[in-house]
């Protein structure tokens, strides 16, 4: 590649002159540059719920500091856009105020000289815009509709609101067994967590300000490792309550777990064998190990919780029965049939459902993959689970084929990334057409119909449309349809519990059903397929307002106290992250592929934790460091 120069020779000059140039940013463009930056990293790093109108005006206060007071609507116009806003934080503000906002940044916008003004100027524009009830709320009643419940950024992202700094801090200790007991007073899966978990807490650490994100699943994963088994807490007296937990997933054994720590005897309903729900029969062992999966669920079970095994309700027992027969009834049935592709000869043999196909590995009964060219529909972490599987169960070829772009997968870059070095080919932009089957109506090949990337959807992707291109017939001889779950809710509708149009279990934040007295319900089967932790948030939430529900207010000890922060400082250090075993290696075999930090990187990992339960945003109400 070369650089055209054009020049152009104008009249009465004896010199050429050149009429393109390299850009060289100006000295504002960086300075605004540098505040994005420090406004990306902080808005990354904010607790959940903050006040926008705070927020934007942090902005425009920045900008202010930087203006070069070249220009007067920089210069003078922001500090009179900043006083505007305090006026509406500080409940001064009067009716007009709001108008003389939007008239004031719109001049600025129009007028500035450069892009420190122009882009203050446009935030608020924007934030009036999109959150005027907000301002409005501040105006008329002073009232601030930002909702943080608590300021610490990583626990306000992570469902459950586990006290992330306070095991951190124990792990840097090494106190690895209260550590994970102060994980269970908010999570009765920290093993399972460990492993799986799709840690959100870490996308807002405020660690994200100095350097990168605590690796906070990581340290989880280095205590469960480390610590010594430890007994539950001491129940409450016995209550005389019995409750009944139809589903033994995550969101049913959470619920069951606190709910037995308060005093009320428990039963849950599973109508498999075993008890885990999708982390059993739909997480490959390769990404977590049963028996550790077994480890929380053995603790659950020693605190009382009795289980029915095998028991389909609906069929074996009709949730009337129930109703009659316990004070309050848990519904946390996940999401288990299959969604369907709609195209012809979908029901051929050998075109299967990722959740089947799963489900039979879990109950090591797994389907006969070898020497099998496999398709795999789909572009979420089932999908990648399946496709996995796949390779693992000896399929000589695996496709993973979906709609929209590679980089618009539903599924974790690192998921993706594993299936590719495994050997799986992702075929980005083609849809299912229809599976072409032999004599025996037997699958022997998948028609895919090529797509091209449209106008941006409501999901802020390109949605796929048919591109005028030939249908592609891919030979194969196993087709796994990985799209999507749905909830089998008839039986439950049938008997009265509320369902909504796209057949999940209508109940509110509070898990309450309101329609029927002392039945609640959470977890995917309200929600939609989610994940782990958002299930087990459910089920925390259900126990609480099922014990208040019954007349009570039970407050559970774990008995751990968190460490007081070191004061040391903490100098920019990289983020230590897990290893895997090699591709060729771990795709031979279903053992688990993610070693875990070692020592010294858990150690370093802990100490990088600021410690935002104390400081910074933990001194604000709701943070240990509150004044
Ligand atoms: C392949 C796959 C991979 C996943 N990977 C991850 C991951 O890496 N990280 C993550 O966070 N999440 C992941 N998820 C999602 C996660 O597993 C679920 O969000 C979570 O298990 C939902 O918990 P739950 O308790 O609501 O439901 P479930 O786990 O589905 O449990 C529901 C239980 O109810 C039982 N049940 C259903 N109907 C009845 C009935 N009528 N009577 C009695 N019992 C009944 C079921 O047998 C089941 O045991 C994955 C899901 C799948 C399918
Ligand atoms: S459970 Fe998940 S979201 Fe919560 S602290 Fe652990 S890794 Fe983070
Ligand atoms: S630095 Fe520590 S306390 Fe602060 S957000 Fe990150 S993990 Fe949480």
């Amino acid at each position: 590649m070369f650089f055209v120069r054009i020049q152009y020779k104008y009249k009465g000059l004896k010199e050429f002159m050149s009429i393109l140039k390299l850009e060289t940013p100006q000295k504002s463009q960086q300075a605004v540059d540098a505040l994005y930056q420090v406004l990306e990293n902080r808005l990354a790093s904010n607790p959940a719920g903050m006040c926008p109108v705070d927020t934007c005006l942090a902005f425009v206060r920045l900008c202010h500091s930087q203006s070069c007071g070249k220009c007067v609507p920089c210069r003078v116009g922001l500090g009179q856009l900043a006083q505007l806003m305090e006026d509406v934080l500080e409940g001064t503000a009067k009716a007009e105020t709001l108008p003389l906002i939007e008239k004031t940044a719109e001049s600025i916008y129009l007028t500035a000289d450069c892009a420190i003004g122009y882009e203050a100027a446009r935030i608020v524009l924007k934030s009036v815009k999109e959150f005027r009830d907000d301002f409005i709320a501040h105006i008329k009643e002073g009232r601030c509709l930002g909702n943080m419940r608590g300021p610490i950024p990583c626990v306000s992202f992570c469902p459950a609101k586990v006290d992330i700094p306070g095991y951190v801090a124990l792990v840097a200790e090494g106190r690895y067994t209260d550590a994970v007991q102060l994980i269970r007073k908010d999570n009765p899966f920290p093993t399972a967590c460990a492993f799986v978990c799709e840690h959100p807490c870490e996308n807002n650490c405020r660690r994200n300000m100095v350097d990168d994100a605590i690796n906070i699943r990581a340290l989880k994963r280095y205590a469960v490792d480390h610590a010594e088994p430890k007994a539950a807490p001491e129940a409450h007296p016995a209550t005389g309550k019995q409750i009944a937990v139809i589903g033994g997933g995550p969101s049913g054994m959470t619920a069951a777990y606190y709910l037995q720590l308060m005093g009320h005897q428990v039963t849950v309903y599973e109508r498999l064998n075993q008890l885990g729900g999708m982390i059993r029969y739909g997480i490959p062992s390769y990404r977590l190990p049963r028996e550790r999966l077994d480890d929380d669920l053995n603790h659950i079970l020693s605190t009382g919780v009795q289980v029915k095994y095998g028991v389909n309700v609906g069929t074996d027992v009709t949730m009337d029965e129930l109703r009659k027969q316990y004070d309050a009834v848990y519904l946390s049935i996940g999401a288990h049939t299959d969604k369907k592709l709609r195209i012809e000869n979908e029901n051929a043999e050998g075109v299967m459902s990722a959740v089947e196909m799963l489900r039979r590995i879990g109950e090591n009964n797994p389907p006969e993959f070898k020497g099998k060219k496999v398709v795999v529909v789909g572009g979420g972490n089932v999908a990648m689970d399946v496709a996995r599987s796949s390779v693992r169960l000896g399929a000589e070829k695996v496709y993973i084929a979906y709609r929209r772009r590679k980089k618009d997968m539903t599924a974790l870059p690192d998921e993706v990334e594993g299936a590719i070095a495994e050997g799986c080919e992702v075929l980005e932009m083609y849809a299912p057409d229809s599976v072409k089957v032999d004599e025996n109506n037997r699958c022997v090949a998948m028609n895919l119909r090529p797509q091209m990337a449209g106008a941006i959807d409501r999901s802020g992707r390109p949605s796929p449309v048919d591109a005028p291109a030939p249908v592609l017939e891919l030979e194969c001889d196993l087709v796994v349809v990985a799209i999507g779950q749905n909830i089998q809710y008839q039986v439950f509708a049938d008997a009265g519990i509320p369902c909504s149009k796209w057949g999940t279990i209508e109940a509110g934040d509070d898990t309450v059903i309101q329609e029927v007295d002392g039945v609640f319900s959470g977890g995917d089967c309200v929600t939609g397929p989610a994940t782990v932790i958002r299930s087990i948030a459910a089920g925390k939430v259900a126990a609480v307002n099922i014990d208040a529900y019954l007349g009570y207010q039970h407050e559970l000890d774990f008995g751990v106290t968190v460490p007081e922060p070191e004061l040391i400082d903490r100098t920019p250090c990289g983020r230590c992250n897990t290893k895997e075993r090699e591709a060729c290696e771990r795709k031979q075999d279903f053992e688990m592929i993610e070693f875990g930090l070692s020592d010294a990187e858990a150690k370093q990992e802990a100490l990088r934790c600021l410690r935002c339960d104390k400081y910074g945003p933990g001194s604000l109400k709701g943070g240990r460091g509150q004044w």
